[in-house]
């Protein structure tokens, strides 16, 4: 299928590895001009080379801590100057580390609303100008499976996802009459660097081998595995597209059913 967004330009974030590499080859595979950012420089110039010889795409990129304010202000100014704007947004980050409730401090609230909220509106004011002037834009949240049912001990990312979820609910209204598209995904457990370290982490934590718990992810996910990085990435260049013109407001999971709520 064409997704009609050949010549649109993207940024996707936090793109040198996982999901978001995945959603900035899918993208880079249908023609999209992309700009990739991601904190370590030789990472996202690894990862900008080998979109560029797997699609022919043009790939721009910029190191950038999304954390940082003032960094995100370099990246938009960059962006600027590269495209002269943005068709597609693509939010994605680290996520912060996992704590419980009562023990998070006020400084770990403070830091995770900063990193992993104010960024989105940062680069939200940023960008949606142009595309309300040109009538219109499409934006991805890379969230999780959280928002609908919150993780054990990952007290700032489940508050901050739905707090993410509920302000990109209120912004699609306001912007939907313009063309302009905003989305959420929700991965539920897929195969990165990022899941490889929390299965170390336990490792290290509590013993077993990497079996142990890759055989404890699966009985939860009705699949029978883990999803794949490109399984999110497809997604998110549909949602990213023409053909998903009429789809704004909603949060989709690529859960391989593990979410037990039926809707
Ligand atoms: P990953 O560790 O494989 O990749 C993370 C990427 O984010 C890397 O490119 C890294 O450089 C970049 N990054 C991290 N912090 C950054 C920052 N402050 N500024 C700029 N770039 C930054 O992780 P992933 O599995 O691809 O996960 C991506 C997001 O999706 C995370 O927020 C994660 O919590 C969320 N998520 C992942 C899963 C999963 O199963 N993989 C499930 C639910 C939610």
């Amino acid at each position: 299928m064409d997704l009609g967004i050949k010549g649109k330009r993207a940024l996707v974030c936090a793109a040198s590895k996982g999901l978001g590499k995945a959603a900035a080859l899918a993208l880079a595979t249908e023609g999209v001009e992309l700009f990739i950012c991601a904190r370590d420089e030789a990472a996202l110039s690894a990862t900008a080379e080998e979109i560029r010889s797997k699609t022919g795409a043009s790939v721009a990129m910029l190191p950038c801590d999304l954390a940082d304010f003032a960094q995100r202000e370099k990246l938009i100014i960059q962006i600027q100057e590269t495209y002269g704007g943005l068709d597609i947004l693509v939010h994605n980050g680290g996520g912060p580390k996992p704590t419980k409730v009562e023990e998070t401090s006020v400084a770990e609230w403070e830091k995770g609303f900063q990193d992993g909220f104010m960024s989105i509106v940062h680069l939200n004011q940023a960008f949606l100008p142009g595309m309300k002037a040109q009538q219109w834009g499409r934006i991805v949240a890379i969230t999780s499976i959280s928002v609908v049912e919150p993780i054990a001990n990952l007290a700032v990312s489940n508050s901050i996802r739905a707090a993410v979820t509920g302000m990109l609910k209120t912004l699609s209204d306001e912007v939907a009459s313009q063309n302009i598209c905003i989305n959420g995904v929700a991965p539920g457990v897929i195969h990165t660097d990022r899941t490889e370290g929390r299965i170390q982490h336990q490792i290290q934590q509590k013993g077993g081998t990497r079996q142990t718990y890759l055989d404890e992810y699966v009985q939860t996910i009705p699949a029978g595995r883990l999803g794949r990085p490109e399984e999110c990435g497809d997604l998110i260049a549909f949602l990213c597209s023409e053909k998903a013109s009429y789809i704004t407001g909603s949060t989709f999971l690529v859960d391989g059913g593990k979410r037990r709520a039926t809707y």
